[in-house]
């Protein structure tokens, strides 16, 4: 059985303070509605200037939540300006690191081999990737629903180990920020052929373990359907994951 994994990703949205205001309501209104977090597990993704302001609150206040950085660099230390290191979120006791976003690939020209090497370097420092794969509108016109995210699957995973611990999420392009979430149904076809792929690659039981999410303008009244789905367990939530109400609705969606 999968876990089911409701992250925020909270893109370049708050600073360190607001985090700690947040994360403090976030944790307050899920206890409060009695949210079971070992059933269906909450993590946030704050700038990296917020990480270790959450660090402590968490820590502090021994919060359920997981929280992660939004980018990790392939190298782990050295002439690298600007760039974080796996061991740094480890450090920041990180659970997991978001990989391949589809801003980080179209904005700043990420390639397949470069987040290869972020994939590996995420599982060297211990920090499980949630490695994201998407088509855009145009890539859906072209080849299908599947092609695309199933090949930067392949790619993101070619020097992954077999029983690596890794999240992937399925965020189409055109459903990012523009109000016009996948169906159901397209969710559920195309994380169907990923975990098909994660079978191949990684064996059967890394697949069954392995957990999809799906991302792109999910909200509370339509996090259900995706939910239902046999191969979809959990979201990537961007807007809607800043908006505590909103977000812990979605938290405690109902099948
Ligand atoms: P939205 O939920 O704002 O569409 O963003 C999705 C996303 O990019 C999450 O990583």
């Amino acid at each position: 059985v999968r876990t089911p994994l409701l992250a925020g990703n909270w893109k370049m949205n708050l600073d360190h303070l607001q985090s700690i205001a947040f994360v403090q309501k976030l944790a307050w209104t899920l206890s409060d509605a009695n949210h079971d977090f070992g059933a269906v597990e909450v993590a946030v993704f704050p700038p990296f200037t917020d990480l270790r302001s959450v660090q402590t609150l968490v820590a502090a206040d021994k919060l359920p939540l997981a929280y992660g950085g939004q980018d990790v660099s392939e190298h782990d230390s050295g002439a690298y300006t600007g760039e974080i290191s796996g061991a740094f979120l480890k450090a920041l006791d990180c659970r997991y690191v978001i990989v391949g976003h589809s801003e980080r690939r179209t904005l700043h020209g990420e390639t397949d081999e470069q987040l290869a090497g972020k994939v590996a370097a995420a599982v060297r420092h211990g920090v499980v990737p949630i490695l994201c794969v998407g088509e855009t509108a145009e890539d859906l016109e072209q080849h299908g629903p599947s092609a695309v995210p199933v090949a930067q699957l392949r790619a993101a995973l070619a020097s992954v180990p077999k029983g690596t611990e890794l999240v992937v999420a399925y965020e189409p392009v055109w459903a990012i920020g523009s109000g016009q979430a996948a169906t159901p149904d397209q969710a559920e076809q195309v994380a169907a052929a990923l975990r098909g792929v994660l079978a191949e690659l990684l064996g059967d039981e890394t697949a069954a373990a392995t957990r999809i999410l799906y991302g792109g303008s999910v909200k509370s009244g339509n996090i259900a359907g995706f939910m239902r789905q046999p191969n979809v367990d959990g979201a990537l939530v961007g807007g809607a994951s800043l908006d505590i109400q909103e977000f812990s609705a979605i938290v405690r969606y109902q099948k």
